[in-house]
C-alpha cells in the first residue's frame, strides 16, 4: 500500500517537473560556471566537494542525523535534484528511492552517477528466515577506505565528463584525496592487526567491510538495515556471548538502532563508545567541523580502545 502511494507521488512529481520545463531549458539555481550536484550519503558529499573544489556546488538530500536506510525524498528534494547537473548516489541498495529518482530525472538533463560502479559488494548471510527487502548485499562501502578510493575515482571521471575544461583540477584533487584515504587504510590496518582481540558489538551491521579488509569481526544487534531487529532469543544469545567473551564495550551510533544496543549494554554491564557509520553527518559533528577523514580517524581510535 505504502509502496503504491510512493510510486504515485513520484509520478505526480515527475509530471510537475516535466510541465515546468516544457521549453526544455533548465533552471539552474547556481552560477553558470559551477556544476550543481546533489548527493545522498555524507561521504559522497565530502568526496565530491574535495574532488570538485571550486568548480562544484554540492548539496546533500539526506538531512544530517536522519536514518539513511528509511529516508524518502520530499517533493522539494525531487525538484532540487531535477534542477541539478548531476545526482551522485551510492547505488548499493541503501537508497531505496534511487531508482525512482533516476527514472524521474532521466529526461531532465541530470547526469545520474552511481559511485559504487564496478565495485564487488560482499554478500551477507541472513541470520533469520525472513528475507530482507533491502537485499543481502552490504551497502556500507564508504567505510572501507580502499573502496572509497574507487568511489572517488568514479566521481572524478564523472566530473571530467561534465566539465572537461577543469580536468587538471579534478585529477589533482582526486590524487590528494586518494593519498588521505591510503593513510586511513594504513591506520585501520595497523590498529586492528595489533589488537589483542578482534570482536566488536555494534548497533547495526554496517561494518562488514572492516571484516573483509582487516580481519575484524562485528557482532551486530540489528541487521544490515537499521530496521532489522533481532528476536528475543537472538538478543539473549548475544548477551550471553558478550558475557562469555568478556567484551568490555558496546559501540553505539547515534541512530534508532541504538535502543537495542542499550539493552545489551544494560544487561552485560559493558561501557559504550560511539562509532560513526557516516551515512549522514550528525549535527554535533558538523558543528565541531568534523569531516569524513577526522571521523574515520575517530573510528580507528574507538576500535583501538574497544579491541583491548
Ligand atoms: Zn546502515
Amino acid at each position: 500500500m505504502k509502496r503504491h502511494y510512493a510510486a504515485l507521488t513520484f509520478m505526480i512529481i515527475g509530471s510537475l517537473i516535466l510541465s515546468g520545463c516544457a521549453n526544455g531549458t533548465k533552471h539552474k539555481l547556481n552560477s553558470p560556471h559551477k556544476l550543481t550536484i546533489t548527493t545522498t550519503l555524507y561521504p559522497l558529499e565530502y568526496f565530491t566537494k574535495r574532488i570538485g573544489g571550486k568548480h562544484v556546488s554540492v548539496s546533500n538530500v539526506i538531512p544530517p542525523g536522519t536514518d539513511a536506510h528509511s529516508f524518502e525524498p520530499s517533493t522539494k528534494d525531487m525538484i532540487k535534484i531535477s534542477d541539478s547537473d548531476a545526482f551522485i548516489y551510492n547505488g548499493t541498495g541503501i537508497e531505496g528511492f534511487a531508482d525512482k529518482v533516476n527514472e524521474t530525472v532521466k529526461n531532465e538533463g541530470v547526469e545520474s552517477i552511481k559511485a559504487a560502479k564496478g565495485l564487488t559488494l560482499e554478500k551477507v548471510e541472513h541470520r533469520d528466515e525472513d528475507p530482507d527487502e533491502h537485499g543481502d548485499k552490504d551497502p556500507h562501502i564508504w567505510l572501507d577506505p580502499v573502496f572509497s578510493i574507487q568511489m572517488a575515482k568514479n566521481i572524478e571521471q564523472a566530473l571530467i565528463k561534465l566539465n572537461p575544461k577543469a580536468k587538471a583540477d579534478f585529477t589533482k584533487n582526486y590524487l590528494s584525496l586518494k593519498k588521505d584515504l591510503e593513510k586511513l587504510d594504513t591506520s585501520f590496518n595497523q590498529t586492528i592487526k595489533n589488537s589483542p582481540h578482534k570482536e566488536i558489538i555494534v548497533s547495526h551491521a554496517a561494518y562488514g567491510y572492516w571484516e573483509h579488509r582487516y580481519g575484524l569481526k562485528q557482532i551486530p544487534v540489528s541487521g544490515l538495515s537499521t530496521s532489522q531487529e533481532p528476536s528475543q532469543r537472538q538478543l539473549q544469545d548475544l548477551i550471553k556471548h558478550v558475557k562469555a567473551k568478556h567484551i568490555h564495550y558496546v559501540l553505539l551510533e547515534n541512530s534508532a538502532s541504538d535502543k537495542l544496543a542499550r539493552v545489551v549494554e544494560h544487561e552485560t554491564g559493558t561501557k559504550t563508545l560511539k562509532l560513526r557509520n557516516l551515512e549522514t553527518l550528525i549535527p554535533k559533528d558538523a558543528e565541531a567541523n568534523e569531516d569524513y577523514l577526522s571521523l574515520m580517524q575517530k573510528n580507528v581510535q574507538v576500535l583501538k580502545q574497544s579491541l583491548k
